[in-house]
């Protein structure tokens, strides 16, 4: 008897073996789906891993119901990968297969696009095009259609003569249904249904990759060479020093050996600008992947990913962290951009990874290299290089000789007391965007709130709204005139009375990116003033449409969150305004530090990239602030030292590895009683080495009260056997939980 292990949709780890009926036995492969019963009367999907004949402990072993694929659909390193990613992040291999996946009802009931096309009929194909345009002489009308049609499919003499979309031809050549039929009718043009794409490709050239500079060809020897003996690169390039371009030529030298390159970046809107650029040389093979494209054309993606035809098949990705679960055949490059990004690791649900140190695996399943880059590395990547880890290549300086940004610090508890602040705008960032503005040139201002301000307050007795299902105050947003949760999505009105007190004249407090667009609008009231965040961007097309308008200068000023800090490339923008640097180093998280100066560093680079040295002025009330001066000097390196020296003192990675356990309960006290035992049982375990429990910050979301548990564990031992020791603990409390709905989480290095 022959018996499958399969992987189910499920949060219940492990492998569920299943027989395999006798007439499936050919059918069934590694990598197929199956249809298979699994508790009571739920049917699911599952992927099939392996074939044996071994039967299982269990009694009644269940039988698989139905093939659901013909061809594998998943291939052996795509297994291998969410059988690590499963390990390491304590997941389920259900739980990586559902963040893998396009939609179970995509994958069933994908059926190609396709589209009439007309063409000449082929016993044409060789005669003279002229002849059958004069054969139609008494058929003017026909004759103009076949005209249409030729030029349409752009014919050129002595080449073949393409099929163009009927559609165009209806169009185009303001042609007639029934004397495209009567063509037809004479077997002169003929009709057919062609496969098309879901996928709106944009041009696409072949242009030769641009020549290196001599700093961009010493550092791309310098990666080369490193690459022969290290499997991991970090490219430490400043902003605008060229990174990308570097890129675009080793991309080119694995196309041309044949191989797949993953090229991974931490945002949707940075996909945008790069695209092009990569289109631009490598043309056709080039696909993006990222969350918001419809489920058909995620499958379609796929399998052009799974292709390998040189032509249709795509040779290079684009993509998010959830490109890593693509199906690669034959990868030879990973490139990590911005891999300092925290966007890399997913939170929730499960599987909880790190798209960064994820793809590190996966090149290694492919014997592919990975390179990780980076103007402001991350502390574990900087580490790992400085330890001779990885491979470490350094480039200091612009593209062009342009100097990086002259930073200038405005002291705003200074300007507040001198009474020089307008709105919330020092002298100094007024000054600056005040000339650029004259010379028309462009400016970005950055805060890293979204909506109008982050609380509203009563004068009279300090009543702030709260969330009914969080502990977090609303957030007004001024355009919709409401108070919104940004956690949980709870929206209600804004009060025109204290909840408390009923006096009227509620105040806003602090300011997001929807106030400081308002007030720029009154300062600079000539100004083309536009706002790049989670709000402005929800459609499909949104991110393209704004960076296209500040693109064509159709826009003076952009505000917006970090999502316009990383990455993007405008030539006339010069001026970058940082609104508040306080509440970025104020966080309460051992990585503030190192984020606040990454976020800087990065929203400074978008500033004089091309022609001349850019500006940034840094609005902050602690001038005096370490992190500060070192993006003042964009100083790097001790940057790095002194956050590595508190980190291996207070023992934090990456001098330590570190488990979250996240345990949430609708009632306060259950929480307790049971967050507790589970923290004595680990404190048994791991002594000192347990924080907590204790409440986070947010410490109630969508009803759910919630206690962390932290775990350090020691970087020197393997931590498998530290992993296997958790999941025992919180085994030992599920068991004891009974009934109690309670919800546990482990987080493998939060962040
Ligand atoms: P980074 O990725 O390091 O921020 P980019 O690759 O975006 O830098 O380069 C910064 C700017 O310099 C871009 O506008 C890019 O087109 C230009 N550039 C970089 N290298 C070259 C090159 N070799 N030839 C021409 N232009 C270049
Ligand atoms: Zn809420
Ligand atoms: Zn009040």
């Amino acid at each position: 008897m022959w018996f499958a292990d399969i992987i189910l949709p499920l949060a219940v780890r492990g492998r569920f073996t299943y027989r395999i009926p006798d007439d499936f036995l050919e059918k069934i492969k590694p990598g197929v789906r199956v249809t298979v019963q699994f508790g009571g009367k739920n049917f699911y999907s599952g992927i099939v891993c392996n074939i044996h004949d071994k039967t299982p402990a269990v009694k009644n072993v269940k039988t698989i119901i139905d093939v659901l694929d013909a061809i594998p659909i998943i291939n052996e390193s795509q297994l291998k990968l969410w059988l690590w990613i499963s390990e390491y992040y304590l997941c389920s291999e259900g739980e990586v297969m559902k963040a893998a996946l396009p939609s179970e009802t995509s994958l069933n009931s994908y059926k190609p696009r396709t589209e009439t096309f007309i063409r000449l009929s082929e016993k044409y194909n060789d005669s003279d095009l002229n002849l059958i345009l004069d054969r139609l002489v008494r058929a003017p009308k026909q004759q103009e259609v076949l005209s249409a049609y030729i030029r349409l499919t752009g014919y050129t003499e002595g080449a073949e003569i393409k099929p163009i979309r009927k559609s165009l031809l209806l169009k185009e050549a303001g042609s007639l249904q029934n004397i495209i039929e009567a063509l037809t009718g004479k077997g002169i043009l003929s009709s057919a249904s062609l496969e098309v794409t879901r996928l709106t490709d944009s041009d696409s050239y072949n242009e030769p990759v641009r020549k290196l500079s001599e700093a961009q060809s010493l550092a791309y020897e310098s990666v080369t060479n490193q690459l022969k003996e290290k499997d991991i690169v970090l490219l430490h390039g400043v902003t605008s020093s060229g990174k990308t371009e570097i890129y675009i030529h080793l991309i080119e030298e694995q196309l041309k050996i044949g191989k797949q390159v993953l090229y991974m970046l931490p945002e949707i809107a940075l996909t945008t600008q790069i695209i092009l650029r990569l289109k631009k040389h490598f043309g056709g093979v080039t696909g993006v992947y990222h969350s918001r494209f419809s489920d058909p054309e995620k499958v379609e993606i796929w399998k052009r990913v799974s292709n390998d035809d040189p032509l249709n098949g795509y040779r290079l990705i684009l993509g998010v962290r959830s490109s890593l679960f693509l199906p690669f055949s034959n990868l030879g490059l990973i490139i990590v951009d911005e891999e300092h990004d925290g966007s890399y690791k997913q939170h929730d649900p499960a599987p909880r990874y790190h798209a960064r140190d994820s793809a590190i695996m996966l090149a290694a399943l492919h014997k592919a290299k990975t390179i990780l880059g980076s103007a402001s590395p991350s502390i574990e990547s900087y580490n790992n290089a400085v330890n001779g880890k990885y491979g470490l290549t350094v480039l200091k300086e612009r593209y062009g000789f342009i100097k990086l940004p002259a930073i200038i610090i405005a002291n705003t508890r200074e300007a507040y007391r001198k009474k020089l602040m307008v709105s919330h705008f020092t002298p100094e960032l007024l000054q600056a965007m005040d000339e650029a503005l004259g010379k028309d040139e462009q400016i970005i201002l950055f805060q890293n709130r979204r909506g109008f301000s982050p609380y509203i307050e009563c004068p009279e007795c300090g009543w702030i709204p709260v969330c009914i299902q969080c502990a977090v105050n609303l957030t007004y947003h001024k355009g919709i005139s409401k108070l919104v949760c940004h956690y949980c999505g709870y929206t209600t009105t804004m009060p025109s009375k204290c909840g408390n007190c009923h006096s009227t004249g509620m105040v806003t407090r602090g300011f997001g990116t929807e106030k400081i667009e308002d007030e720029i609008k009154i300062v600079f009231p000539a100004a083309r003033v536009a706002r790049m965040d989670q709000d402005t961007t929800k459609n499909k097309n949104s991110f393209n449409k704004i960076i296209r308008t500040f693109e064509e200068r159709r826009i003076d000023i952009l505000i917006g969150t970090q999502m316009i800090s990383k990455g993007l490339d405008f030539e006339n923008l010069t001026v970058v305004g940082v609104l508040n640097a306080d509440n970025l180093l104020n966080y309460p998280d051992f990585r503030a530090h190192e984020r606040s100066y990454q976020l800087m560093e990065q929203v400074s680079g978008r500033a004089g990239r091309r022609q001349k040295q850019g500006k940034v002025v840094i609005q902050t009330s602690d001038p005096a602030n370490r992190i500060i001066r070192q993006v003042l000097r964009h100083d790097y390196e001790s940057m790095f030292r002194i956050q590595a020296e508190e980190r291996m003192t207070f023992n934090y990675p990456p001098f330590c590895r570190m488990v979250k356990i996240s345990i949430k309960h609708k009632d306060r006290a259950q929480l307790n009683y049971y967050s507790d035992i589970l923290g004595r049982d680990l404190k048994e375990i791991f002594g000192k080495r347990v924080l907590g429990p204790q409440s986070p910050v947010i410490s109630q979301v969508q009803l759910w009260y919630i206690k962390t548990i932290l775990i350090k564990i020691e970087r020197e031992k393997p931590p498998a056997k530290a992993k296997q020791l958790i999941i025992e603990a919180i085994e030992r409390l599920e068991k004891i939980k009974r009934a109690s709905s309670l919800k546990i989480a482990i987080d493998v290095d939060p962040y």
